[in-house]
């Protein structure tokens, strides 16, 4: 099988008028703007991955029987780019997202799409909707790669037809109000993952099961929710989306470890690395709520923040529970999370320097 495709340009006969888009980068939010484009590539049992297309945005024509609709077969991927003040596009370890789209894939029994593959398509977007890439400060054009299972057939086994898609979305900050430290809900109904279960894999499934658990939490008060693991209820494992790190006041930092049940996030692994280079002690283990609870009282837990690639880092400063209520930090935001934070969007952006080769810079010529 190839590893690329040659992708055909059939451009949108009516785009956006400049003036328009213009106005609608200003304020984007999350996720409710998109580009006028989208890059699609379909795959069949036989013919493996064929007909790459960037093509005007538009919906769909599934058949009613397609297997996602009812079985679920769906992945799906997020990275940003950004338009630097050298005024290049970059992608942020766009590697890194397209082995974890092929790790996905693999477990909900899809076809894996070979990462050049799915840089191409990322890459034949931005630089199709590239005058979607707002600049102004912690905006960016959000990328989502998806996969949906399409054969129309109502059988319980492996779709033999597949689409795989790229939209994007240009974005400003994720979180309302900015940096303000978020509120989480730590649910005792609800769990995410289970072991042997699918947490590990970018599925929306895992999405459709916790949004119960983030109306709970809404309902109370809170931004997030905050999942115990599914065996004992006892130890944290991370949010509806983000993973969750805790900075203690040796300078310790604390991240549950991965092992099936934890989404492997770009996010955390890059704050790993750049906490392990600063010579912080950094340890991947085990963190119960119980411990969480203690330590937030003795004053031991400094910061506590959770981080993804569409919030970056956002402070957690007060959890609240079943039980009661407690605070991290005076509930303002501490200096290991802004550090860290900005040590990251820094190398995002390029104002600072790439020591690890993370930044991927888009050919515009292509
Ligand atoms: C995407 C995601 C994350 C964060 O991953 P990043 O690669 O850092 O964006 C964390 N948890 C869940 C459940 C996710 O879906």
């Amino acid at each position: 099988m190839e590893d690329t495709l040659l992708i055909t340009r059939r451009p949108h006969g009516s785009p956006t008028p400049p003036h328009a888009r213009a106005a609608l980068l200003e304020d984007p939010g999350f996720g409710k703007v998109f580009t006028d484009h989208m890059v699609t590539i379909r795959w069949t049992e036989g013919q493996g991955w064929h007909d790459a297309e960037v093509r005007a945005r538009e919906p769909f024509q599934l058949d009613p029987a397609a297997a996602v609709l009812h079985y679920a077969q769906e992945i799906f991927e997020g990275l940003k780019a950004y338009r630097t003040r050298g005024n290049d596009v970059v992608l942020f370890r766009p590697d890194a997202n397209a082995r974890r789209f092929v790790e996905s894939a693999a477990r909900m029994a899809m076809p894996q799409i070979p990462p050049a593959m799915f840089l191409g398509a990322i890459e034949a977007l931005v630089r199709t909707d590239a005058d979607w890439i707002p600049t102004s400060e912690g905006s960016s054009l959000y990328l989502r790669p998806f996969m949906i299972a399409t054969e129309a057939f109502l059988g319980v086994r492996p779709a033999h037809e597949y689409i795989f898609c790229v939209i994007a979305c240009p974005v400003g900050a994720y979180f309302k109000g900015g940096a303000k430290p978020v509120t989480v809900w730590v649910s005792d109904a609800y769990t995410r993952a289970a072991p042997g279960g699918t947490g590990a894999a970018k599925c929306g499934g895992n999405y459709a099961a916790s949004l119960v658990a983030q109306a709970e939490a809404i309902k109370n008060g809170c931004d997030q929710v905050v999942f115990l693991d599914a065996a004992q209820h006892r130890y944290v494992e991370e949010l509806g989306g983000m993973n969750v790190f805790f900075v203690f006041d040796d300078g310790t930092l604390v991240t549950p470890p991965l092992g099936g049940t934890i989404l492997p996030g770009v996010t955390r692994d890059s704050i790993l690395t750049l906490a392990r280079d600063a010579g912080l002690t950094v340890e991947e283990r085990l963190y119960s709520f119980e411990e969480w609870q203690a330590d937030a009282a003795s004053g031991r837990l400094r910061e506590a923040f959770a981080c993804g690639t569409a919030a970056v880092l956002a402070a957690i400063g007060e959890i609240r529970h079943a039980g009661g209520a407690f605070k991290i930090g005076g509930g303002v935001e501490g200096p290991m999370t802004t550090k860290l934070r900005d040590q990251l969007t820094g190398i995002q952006r390029c104002t600072a320097p790439d020591p690890y080769g993370w930044v991927h810079k888009v050919d515009m010529e292509g």
